[in-house]
């Protein structure tokens, strides 16, 4: 499934160029000459999902500093592009990096791809200099600890478009993460320790806001819908999927569909009031609701609601995160959970919950059904049924460790379920993990991971990673390269 769920064109990366003065008028109008080339080549390029606007030819540390102060201010603005065409003494660029709030990206490039051998004289080593001047901005980013991705190669090289935009990606991401508000509709799944965490902590690390609400609060949005939109709802859900005949107009549990249809309609009322644009509930609290959400979480989250079952806020962020991530490429992003495990052969992992995992990540049409809950004392909820595509995916979770977050990711492979599951009554996606299931789940498990995820068919390591160091946060990765000692000892190195 293929879904914009927010406009990625609306955000801006500012192009900017570093060089200094004593090159005089003639190489600096060269400078931005090719500045202007490469930022407009970038921009056009189709994989590049955000506008990226060249910006300015910085010379003096007060340009820099006005700059910086400016991308800061400017809400469009989501990160910056910085290449040192020529030789740009980094002390000048202080002021403005101790000050800059938006993500960078360093882009270790160089106009000219090859060295004319034949031909090259001083007059070209001048103007061709990144090779030292990317070394001095680095030095100054190191010094002064300054997170930001650095690209390397030449600006035509479709590896190094790909990480840029990669990058930019998670800088929309990020962007949307600073003013995403999750509310949480209950607290947490009681006893539950890794749904936990500090909000305040995630707050400053991340950017959102968590607040807590009580079901009555959604329950005077669910009373006061009209019947005639849960009408026009429950016809929608007729059309759109393979509904039971139970549930279908002549069928004993439609009243059952239409209490699912009011609750999704009166969650997006809600969500909407509130400027919502991820949430949880709990199954522990539902007071006033006649059943668990289940089609209607499944289907806010195909329209880029994040969401955490059992007052999981940070995975309901993180799903969010993915999703505006993943904006507008094919496959899907979805709350997803460990479920249970097929340790015959070389080992497969059977994910699911129990009910809320997103149709985006669906391979064929969803069908909508009732059963009953195994757990909770509510009637039984509508939920869309379906089996996960096969294809490369991964996990991924963020744990509060106390005195910091950390992001987790299992690179997987997704495949067809190896017989049909006519009794499984939820959706499901069965992986195999890399390196292999043994290795993954002991990595997993030693380092903190949450049996909560979310699930992508369509995000690589590299956006997460991005994202990860964007907000400064600890990355751990288990992919095919994951060897338990090494990894035991990479733990231990960031045990802080
Ligand atoms: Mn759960």
């Amino acid at each position: 499934m293929k879904k914009q769920i927010v406009s990625l064109k609306q955000f801006e990366v500012w192009f900017i160029t570093g060089s200094q003065h004593l090159y005089g008028k003639e190489v600096l109008k060269e400078v931005e000459k090719n500045s202007k080339e490469i930022a407009s080549a970038i921009g056009n390029q189709k994989r590049i999902s955000v506008a990226v606007k060249y910006k300015k030819l910085l010379t003096t540390p007060e340009a820099i500093f006005q700059l910086c102060k400016e991308a800061n201010y400017e809400d469009k603005c989501i990160g910056l592009i910085a290449w040192m065409h020529t030789f740009s003494p980094a002390k000048m660029w202080i002021n403005g990096l101790k000050i800059i709030h938006k993500p960078m990206l360093h882009l270790h490039t160089q106009f000219n791809s090859s060295i004319p051998w034949n031909k090259i004289d001083m007059d070209f080593m001048n103007r061709n200099q990144s090779a030292h001047g990317g070394r001095e901005f680095g030095f100054i980013n190191t010094r002064m600890r300054i997170a930001r991705k650095v690209v390397v190669g030449h600006w035509k090289d479709e590896e190094v478009v790909n990480s840029i935009s990669t990058w930019a990606r998670a800088a929309a991401a990020y962007a949307d993460s600073q003013k995403m508000k999750i509310a949480r509709v209950g607290d947490n799944m009681r006893q539950v320790a890794v749904t936990e965490g500090n909000k305040v902590s995630a707050q400053i690390q991340f950017g959102y806001e968590v607040n807590g609400y009580g079901t009555g609060d959604l329950m005077k949005h669910i009373s006061a819908i009209k019947s005639k939109r849960i009408k026009e709802l429950v016809d929608l859900y007729l059309s759109t999927y393979e509904v039971s005949r139970s549930l279908g107009k002549k069928g004993s549990k439609h009243n059952s569909l239409k209490e699912a249809a009011r609750i999704e309609l009166g969650l997006r009322s809600f969500l909407e009031e509130g400027g919502f644009t991820a949430f949880t509930d709990t199954f522990e609290d539902l007071h006033g609701l006649h059943q668990l959400p289940g089609i209607a979480v499944q289907r806010l989250m195909a329209d880029g609601y994040g969401f955490g079952a059992e007052g999981d806020w940070k995975t309901a962020a993180l799903v969010r995160t993915m999703k505006v991530m993943a904006s507008g490429l094919n496959g899907g992003n979805s709350f997803m959970e460990d479920y249970t495990y097929h340790f015959d052969g070389e080992g497969l992992v059977l994910g699911a919950h129990m009910l809320e995992i997103c149709p985006s990540i669906a391979e064929l049409k969803p069908t909508c059904e009732i059963h009953p809950l195994s757990i909770g004392s509510k009637s039984a909820p509508v939920r869309l049924v379906f089996e996960a595509a096969a294809g490369l995916a991964l996990n991924a979770s963020v744990i509060d460790m106390g005195n910091k977050f950390r992001m987790i990711v299992n690179t997987v492979e997704a495949i067809e379920p190896p017989s049909k599951l006519p009794k499984l009554p939820v959706a499901r996606a069965v992986w195999k993990p890399q390196p292999d299931l043994k290795t993954s789940a002991e990595a997993w498990i030693l380092a903190g991971g949450a049996h909560h995820t979310c699930y992508s068919q369509n995000l690589s390591v590299e956006h997460l990673r991005d994202f990860a160091e964007m907000c400064g946060v600890e990355f751990i990765l288990i992919d095919k390269e994951t060897n338990i000692n090494t990894f035991k000892q990479t733990l231990k190195q960031n045990y802080q």
